[in-house]
């Protein structure tokens, strides 16, 4: 009886199973595979630590649109004409009041209700204090500091970051990048606030995480819901008044460049999904070339995939995401879509969605279409067994964390379709995060050109590693040496980046020990 039946056996009365559990099984499957010691396991099983805190803000007056019902009361009211760029627009149809917007304005209200000119009646809502639940796992701290996003999403939960921060352990092992694995956020539709209450809960959340990161302890980084403007404000919050604040720039990666975030790095992620997927074709003796895909997400990972797939030749025929899905069968120009989702002022959800020079099709029918690739970029858990069953795709390249769910990997195996799983398809970002935090702690600034043959090499040679682990072909060439990593047998392409990662892992417990 293997220990993780033991243990499921000593523990099953009291736990049912989690995401958390769920997201498990390919690393207690792996442990089993390899014999892991023990003691490593335990180490590995659950987070070091679990910081859960709460971040309050007072939000802004709104204006919020009247319901339909109460109009006919308020049908004589005038119009108001108040300064356009003192009206935020946000995305359920509210406007975030600023004072600047009565400059030279003319209200008419009654009983707290407005209409805006040529807009509809909108009903004052005074400002308010709201409270918000943040999040910080620090799941593994054995090869460096731990590591990993700040995601901003109304659905995450305490076991949604515990599964991430557990992938980015598993993935700086396999990047072979010195850091550990952790990762949190704020439970938040940052789509419902305003930039600047959005900069006000930013600010507070470093605040409060300030105590538990640094640029030798904890590196946050974007995730789902942040972007380098977010991560400029929590490299300001950390280091305002700070006497050395330039030594501590490496808190903090995925930062503009223009202070001191890394060339490439806005593309690496999906510029490592391409390096993988170039390599899987290489493996057949051919190129993307030719090929064509379809896509979940057209945010920072999808976008970028597909704008690098579509220049090695591979044509995009459907992208799904938030808003909805498209469809050409001719394929679509990624160049155009991007302008369309975000050069668009009057696309405020920065969404596919009505992009008129392709079909819109349900986010179902995404799964139908017939491509050589699908590259889900979007969020977790959206490839299920069922639709694992629909898809028509010769290779599942996983941009997302942990899109395929355990059901779903066991459908396309039987089906013979082939995957490079998330924790070496999405391991570019962290990849280049190392490079940004090398570079702040060298004052240095590389060229993206320098970036990317580092993170092409990189990416290529560990790939080719777990390639070798799932084949059982051990060998050392010029570039991969995957000798100390074969099992002897052959496993299939996800298990193999586990085992990766936790022999890259146990071998800083082997060889320094555990601290008494
Ligand atoms: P993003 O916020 O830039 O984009 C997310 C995209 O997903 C958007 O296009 C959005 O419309 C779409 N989406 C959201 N909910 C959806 C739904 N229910 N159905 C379909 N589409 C939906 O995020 P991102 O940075 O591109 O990250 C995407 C994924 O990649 C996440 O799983 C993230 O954890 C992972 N990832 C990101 C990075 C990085 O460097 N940004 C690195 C590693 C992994």
């Amino acid at each position: 009886m293997s220990s993780r039946t033991q243990d499921i056996e000593r523990t099953s009365e009291s736990r049912r199973p989690t995401i958390y559990t769920e997201a498990m099984e390919v690393f207690h499957h792996a442990a089993d595979l390899i014999g892991l010691d023990r003691r490593v396991r335990m180490e590995l099983e659950e987070p070091d630590y679990e910081h859960i805190f709460y971040v309050t803000l007072k939000l802004h007056t709104r204006l919020v649109p009247l319901p339909q019902v109460d109009a006919p009361k308020y049908k004589d009211l005038g119009d108001s004409e108040l300064l356009p760029d003192g009206l935020e627009p946000l995305l359920d149809g509210s406007f975030v009041f600023k004072r600047r917007a009565l400059i030279n304005a003319n209200v008419q209200m009654r009983e707290g209700v407005m209409r805006l000119k040529g807009k509809g009646l909108y009903k004052v809502l005074p400002g308010r204090p709201e409270r918000f639940k943040a999040y910080r796992i620090q799941h593994n701290q054995a090869r460096g500091p731990y590591k990993g996003g700040t995601r901003y999403h109304q659905d995450v939960s305490l076991d949604l970051f515990k599964v991430l921060a557990a992938e980015m352990t598993w993935k700086t092992a396999i990047a072979d990048v010195p850091f550990g694995g952790g990762k949190g956020g704020i439970k938040v539709d940052p789509r419902s606030l305003s930039s600047e209450e959005l900069e006000a809960l930013t600010l507070r959340y470093m605040y409060r995480l300030k105590p538990l990161v640094g640029p030798n302890l904890d590196i946050p980084a974007p995730d789902v819901g942040t972007d380098a403007n977010v991560m400029g404000l929590m490299l300001r919050q950390y280091t305002d008044g700070e006497r050395e604040r330039h030594s501590l720039r490496g808190v903090i990666t995925g930062k503009d460049t223009r202070i001191g975030g890394s060339e490439g790095r806005v593309k690496a992620t999906g510029q490592g999904l391409a390096y993988t997927i170039q390599e899987w074709f290489a493996e057949r003796g051919s190129t993307p070339a030719g090929s064509s895909f379809v896509l979940q997400g057209f945010g920072n990972v999808g976008s970028n995939a597909a704008e690098i797939l579509t220049h090695l030749g591979s044509k995009l025929l459907a992208v799904n995401d938030a808003g909805g899905t498209i469809y050409n069968p001719h394929g679509i120009d990624v160049q155009d879509l991007i302008t369309y989702v975000y050069e668009n002022p009057t696309n405020l959800r920065r969404t596919v969605a009505g992009y008129p020079k392709a079909q819109q099709i349900g986010k179902s029918d995404l799964w139908d279409v017939e491509a050589d690739i699908c590259v889900p970029a979007a969020l977790g858990g959206e490839i299920t067994g069922s639709v694992a069953e629909r898809l028509k795709v010769k290779l599942v390249a996983e941009g997302a964390n942990g899109p395929t769910t355990p059901d779903g990997d066991r459908v396309l195996a039987k089906r013979g379709i082939e995957m490079i799983p998330d924790i070496i398809g999405n391991a570019g970002g962290v990849t280049v995060s190392y490079y940004e935090w090398v570079q702040n702690k060298r004052m240095e600034h590389w060229s993206e050109t320098e970036v990317n043959t580092r993170l092409e090499q990189a990416i290529k040679s560990n790939y080719r590693i777990i390639r070798d682990i799932s084949r059982n072909t051990p060998r050392r060439t010029a570039t991969h040496n995957s000798t100390r990593y074969c099992i002897g047998k052959e496993v299939d392409m996800r298990t193999a980046a586990m085992v990766l990662a936790l022999k890259r892992i146990e071998a800083h417990y082997q060889l320094e020990g555990f601290s008494q």
